[in-house]
């Protein structure tokens, strides 16, 4: 495996998590704060991803975390072809997974034109709320 780190880092659950840093700071990245860049549905998303691309040989450069178009967007300083499939796997994922709570959504235009990934009920409530 190329570029495959130490995994010394632990998160407030305790499972191991490989160490990370943001391209452009070289900050350390962590799964918190990545998690926090988007809805907290993908939670689950983001960290099998995470965990995935540490097998793969990922180095753990981030670049950047967004929801775009209602779907993840998890861009990395450089991997091979296996790690940009996992991270295209799992940005379909969160087509069909509500960024809200987790369930299963769909992308939908929310407001004026703001696409989400929403499942009906957190759309219900969305709708009502009349943000
Ligand atoms: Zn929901």
């Amino acid at each position: 495996m190329v570029g495959r780190i130490q995994t010394n880092r632990k998160t407030k659950i305790g499972v191991l998590v490989m160490e990370m840093k943001w391209e452009w700071t070289g900050e350390p990245a962590i799964l918190e704060d990545i998690k926090n860049c988007v809805g907290e549905g993908w939670n689950g998303i983001i960290e099998r991803l995470v965990a995935d691309l540490e097998k793969l040989g990922w180095d753990g450069t981030v670049a950047q975390v967004k929801e775009k178009f209602g779907g993840l967007r998890f861009y990395i300083g450089g991997g091979t072809h296996e790690v940009w499939e996992r991270i295209s796997e799992a940005e379909k994922e969160s087509m069909n997974t509500c960024q809200n709570c987790g369930k299963p959504g769909k992308i939908d235009k929310w407001g004026k034109w703001w696409l989400l990934c929403l499942c009906p009920e957190c759309g219900e409530n969305r709708r009502n709320s009349k943000l």
